[in-house]
C-alpha cells in the first residue's frame, strides 16, 4: 500500500468522508465503497449521465463499475427516469398489490424459462436469504451447500467464506454470526464437482439446496467450467436437493435471460437483483411453481416486505428491461470486448502478468499468469498492482471497482468517447502496476 500514490485531489470528497466517518460506521454504507483496499479517498458523486460519474470535485470519470451492475443502460437514461417520474407521481408506495409489480413478475416469467413463478423483494440479499429458507421448507432439510468465494449477500448462513466485501478483506468469516447459522452451511472449493459428490456422499438426504452464483464474479469473473452448472444440477437431482442459481448479479446482463441464456442448465430456483430495479431497491427469487407454492400465503413458508414490489422500483426496473432487447446485447458484448482488448494491450505492453477473465460482457483481471478456476487461485494475483492500477486509471477519468475482487460492468451507453478515455488512461495505468511493489 505504502508505494501506491495517490494525489490527494479530492478535497471535497474528504470533506464528505470526513463527515460521513462521524456518523456512520467507515463512513460509507456498504463496505466496499470505502477504499479500504485500495487506499486513498472514496469519491463521492453527485451525479450520472450515460457512461459517466461526477464526483463533489466536479471531475468527470468513466464508470467501469455502473453501481455493480444495475446501470446497464449507462446513468440517467431518459425512458427509466420518464417511467419513475410517472410512477412517483402517482404516490411512492402504496402497501396493496399495485400493476406494476405484476408486469415485472410477468417480464421475468417471459426472459427466463425456468422462472414459473417469482415473488419480488428489495435486496440481492433478501432472495438469496428467502430462496434458502424455501429450499429448506420445501425439502424439510437444514444444510446448505455453498462454494467459497461466491458471495450472495450478506445473509448469516452465507457469510462463510464469501467473495466481494468479504475477499477484499480477507476475512474468513464475521463475528456475529453464530455456530449455529453457520453451522448447517457446507462450503466447497468452486468448480470441483468431485467435493460437491463427497458432500453428498457424506450427507445423503440432509442436504436442502446448493446455491452458486451462476457464473462468479464476486472473487473476480471465475466463470464454471464446462459442464460444472450441469453437474451440479444433476447431483442435486439425484439426491432430493434443490439447485439454486444466484444471478443477481449475471440476471438480465450477461444474456436477455441472464446466465440461463448462455448455458441452459434450468435451476429449481433463481435469485435476482441488480439490472431488474434499474438503480432502485427490487430484487426477486423465483422457479418452480411445485417449489413457489410453499411460500406464504399460497404455503407455510413465511416471507414478506413492506416495501416488496415497490411502484417507483418496478417501474424504473420494468422501464430497464424493455430497453434490454437483442442489439442492447450485442453493444454490451461489443464494447465490453473493446475494453477488454485494450486492457490486455497495455498490460502486455509493460510485462505486467496478467490474466482477463470474462462471462459475456462481465470481465475482470487477475494480476497472475495463471488460470483462475477457484477462490484460492483468486488469492494468489499479486493485488498490490492492482492498487497502483486502480489509481492510475482514476487519476486518468477511470472509475474502477476499488478492489482486484470485482467484476467490471459496461453499459450500453459505453460509446467511442468513453472508450478513447480507457485507452487513453491505461498506459500510465499499466506503467503503475508493472512498477508497483508489494
Ligand atoms: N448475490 C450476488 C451474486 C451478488 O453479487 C450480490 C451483491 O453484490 C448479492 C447476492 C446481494 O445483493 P444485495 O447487495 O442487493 O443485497
Amino acid at each position: 500500500m505504502a508505494c501506491v500514490s495517490f494525489p490527494y485531489d479530492a478535497p471535497v470528497s474528504q470533506t464528505l468522508f470526513d463527515r460521513a466517518s462521524l456518523v456512520t460506521p467507515g463512513g460509507v454504507n456498504s463496505p466496499v465503497r470505502a477504499f479500504r483496499a485500495v487506499g486513498g479517498t472514496p469519491r463521492f458523486m453527485v451525479s450520472g449521465s450515460g457512461p459517466y460519474l461526477t464526483d463533489a470535485d466536479g471531475r468527470e470519470y468513466v464508470d467501469l463499475v455502473c453501481s455493480w451492475g444495475p446501470m446497464i443502460l449507462g446513468h440517467s437514461h431518459p425512458d427509466v427516469i420518464a417511467a419513475v417520474q410517472e410512477a412517483v407521481a402517482r404516490g411512492t408506495s402504496f402497501g396493496t398489490p399495485g400493476e406494476g409489480e405484476v408486469a415485472l413478475a410477468e417480464e421475468i416469467v417471459a426472459r427466463v424459462a425456468p422462472v414459473e413463478q417469482v415473488r419480488l423483494v428489495s435486496s440481492g440479499t433478501e432472495a438469496t436469504m428467502s430462496a434458502i429458507r424455501l429450499a429448506r421448507g420445501f425439502t424439510g432439510r437444514a444444510k446448505v451447500v455453498k462454494f467459497a468465494g461466491c458471495y450472495h449477500g450478506h445473509v448469516d448462513a452465507l457469510l462463510a467464506a464469501a467473495g466481494s466485501g468479504l475477499a477484499t478483506f480477507a476475512l474468513p468469516d464475521t463475528p456475529g454470526v453464530t455456530g449455529a447459522q453457520a453451522g448447517d452451511t457446507i462450503v466447497l472449493p468452486y468448480n470441483d464437482l468431485d467435493a460437491v459428490r463427497a458432500a453428498f456422499a457424506a450427507h445423503p438426504g440432509e442436504i436442502a439446496c446448493v446455491i452458486t452464483e451462476a457464473s462468479p464474479g464476486n472473487m473476480g469473473v471465475v466463470p464454471p467450467g464446462e459442464g460444472f452448472n450441469a453437474g451440479l444440477k444433476a447431483l442435486c437431482q439425484a439426491d432430493g436437493a434443490l439447485y439454486i442459481s444466484d444471478e443477481v448479479m449475471t440476471g438480465f446482463r450477461t444474456s436477455k435471460a441472464g446466465w440461463y441464456g448462455v448455458d441452459g442448465v434450468a435451476p429449481d430456483l433463481m435469485t435476482f437483483g441488480k439490472v431488474m430495479g434499474g438503480g432502485f431497491p427490487a430484487a426477486a427469487f423465483g422457479g418452480r411453481k411445485d417449489v413457489m407454492a410453499h411460500l406464504a400465503p399460497a404455503g407455510p413458508v413465511y416471507q414478506a416486505g413492506t416495501l416488496s414490489g415497490n411502484p417507483v422500483a418496478t417501474a424504473a426496473g420494468l422501464a430497464q428491461l424493455r430497453l434490454l432487447d437483442d442489439p442492447a446485447y450485442a453493444r454490451l458484448d461489443a464494447v465490453s470486448r473493446e475494453i477488454q482488448e485494450l486492457v490486455t494491450l497495455a498490460l502486455t505492453k509493460e510485462g505486467v502478468a496478467h490474466r482477463l477473465q470474462t462471462a459475456s460482457n462481465m470481465f475482470s483481471v487477475f494480476f497472475t499468469a495463471d488460470e483462475v478456476r477457484d477462490y484460492d487461485d483468486a488469492r494468489k494475483q499479486e493485488a498490490f498492482r492492482f492498487n497502483a492500477f486502480f489509481h492510475a486509471m482514476l487519476a486518468g477519468g477511470v472509475y474502477l471497482p476499488p478492489s482486484a475482487f470485482e467484476s467490471w460492468f459496461v453499459s450500453t451507453a459505453h460509446d467511442a468517447r468513453a472508450v478513447e478515455r480507457i485507452a487513453a488512461a491505461l498506459p500510465a495505468a499499466a506503467r503503475a502496476a508493472a512498477e508497483a511493489t508489494a
